[in-house]
């Protein structure tokens, strides 16, 4: 089976058929960057991580674009606030969003391109648009004409008229049609400017994208993406821009993530109802926030929690635990043979829109396997069957650390939040030791009372004793 996109332009599953066989150009809408980036932040960047893992996967030579908007009334109102240049603040956000990114394990998209730098090809654009009477200008802004494009409401189904009755537009008398939309605005008192055929001023939110996706993937190009709500308006308002201006489809396949809800809202700043991804990753590993998202398919809704969280942090540990188990036996992972039958049932699932919930049943399943024949010490079976692990786990970006030191670190973070030290625990077992050897049973058994409540576990073998941390 090829592999199939769920298609928002079209509400239906289809085969993906790149333009140019063996490549795919992709575009993903980014941040505005005017604060730290929340949990749902995390969604969208977490599912076109693992997309473009994938296709990388599928060996697909990918272009991925993902913009950063840096000029924008919220930018402007918050530099305001702190008395800073809006280009300073953006700076900080566009670092700290590079601090999560990092953070988070994603893969650098092959550009980054922010609006301010594309303001030439926006004006461009309008331009075109202008001349092609698809736009207007009354004083200093200007308009896109919505009744001028007849595909309008296309990508979110819905017509003018709906969009008129269902949406409370203020009415403003310079508009021909309510839902007209700005591409220019005129500079206000304070505000950043660029000069244009308008007079000063700055560029719509919209435009940008249409302009920095077409400018470095060509027109139409393969793959859109981003956050559910960005379906209306503002993809909507680039299919509109750039079609009329090109004459020429846009963007060949929509690809939108679900919300993220906490306490059963959706993650948005309106309702202050927020979580920051630094605030998360305080109290959770990345790759278990990543397999946790991962666990639900990426176009329905996530309800946040913890409970979640935590069990996802110890599948992860489990995944690392095997990796680790099989390098002590078998050495580290070579470039070897990888048993075919385990791989075909992660792409069957993989391929059928990315349904990373089934795939990871499929690695679990692995996981499962790989433990069975460590036990047996069937090392024969064991080489391919590992490598078909690592190859899925990679795929999906769960595999970024070499396991022995990602469980080192776990081991160590977690005896830093039990305020403990190794030796300190080596210590303890030492001194049961002593109180068992001299059948003090009452002090070996407070011994190992008091580690227990503090989280540590003993294990008693025939090598000594050994000890984990309880989740
Ligand atoms: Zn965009």
């Amino acid at each position: 089976m090829p592999l199939c996109i769920t298609n928002t332009l079209s509400g239906r599953k289809e085969p993906f058929v790149p333009l140019k066989q063996g490549a795919v150009t992709m575009y993903v809408c980014g941040v505005t960057v005017y604060d730290q980036c929340h949990i749902g932040h995390a969604r969208a960047l977490l599912t076109f991580d693992v997309i473009y893992r994938y296709l990388r996967f599928l060996g697909l030579d990918c272009r991925f674009v993902r913009n950063f908007t840096d000029v924008d009334d919220k930018i402007i109102n918050r530099a305001h606030e702190e008395d800073i240049s809006p280009a300073d603040l953006a700076q900080r956000y566009i670092d700290e969003f590079h601090r999560d990114a990092a953070a988070l394990g994603l893969l650098e998209p092959t550009l980054e391109p922010r609006a301010t730098e594309h303001i030439p090809e926006m004006i461009a654009l309008i331009s075109r648009l202008v001349e092609g009477g698809k736009a207007y200008e009354v004083a200093g802004d200007v308009y896109f004409a919505v009744e001028s494009f007849g595909d309008y409401g296309k990508l979110s189904g819905r017509s003018l008229e709906e969009m008129t009755a269902g949406a409370r537009v203020e009415v403003d008398d310079r508009k021909r049609h309510p839902m007209d939309f700005a591409l220019w605005k005129t500079g206000k008192e304070g505000e950043p400017f660029w000069d244009s055929p308008w007079g000063r001023g700055r560029p719509g939110w919209h435009i940008e994208c249409s302009a920095m996706s077409t400018k470095y993937l060509g027109q139409p190009f393969d793959i859109h993406g981003g956050g559910q709500d960005l379906v209306f308006p503002h993809n909507e308002n680039e299919i509109a821009q750039s079609e009329c201006a090109a004459g020429a489809a846009f963007a060949r396949y929509w690809i939108h993530n679900g919300f993220v809800r906490l306490a059963r809202e959706k993650m948005s700043k309106s309702t202050g109802n927020i979580l920051s991804i630094k605030e998360v990753l305080e109290r959770y590993d990345p790759v278990a926030l990543r397999l946790y998202m991962l666990t639900t398919h990426y176009r329905n809704p996530i309800e946040f929690s913890e409970d979640a969280l935590t069990e996802a942090q110890r599948s992860v540990a489990r995944i690392y635990e095997t990796a680790s188990r099989g390098n002590r036996i078998l050495g580290p992972c070579r470039n070897g043979a990888v048993d075919p039958g385990p791989m075909d049932d992660f792409r069957g699932e993989m391929d059928d829109d990315f349904n990373t919930s089934r795939a990871l049943a499929v690695v679990f399943e692995e996981v499962r396997a790989v433990n069975r024949l460590l036990d047996r010490g069937e090392t024969r079976a064991l080489e391919a069957r590992r490598n078909a692990l690592r190859a899925m786990t990679e795929a999906l970006g769960l595999m970024q650390t070499p396991p022995e030191r990602f469980l080192e670190e776990k081991r160590r973070a977690g005896l830093l939040r039990r305020a403990l030290s190794e030796d300190e625990v080596q210590r303890l077992i030492e001194e049961r030791n002593h109180a068992r050897k001299v059948r003090d049973w009452g002090r070996a058994d407070d011994v190992r009372d008091a580690l227990k409540e503090k989280g540590i576990i003993l294990k008693d073998g025939p090598s000594g004793t050994t000890w984990e941390l309880s989740e």
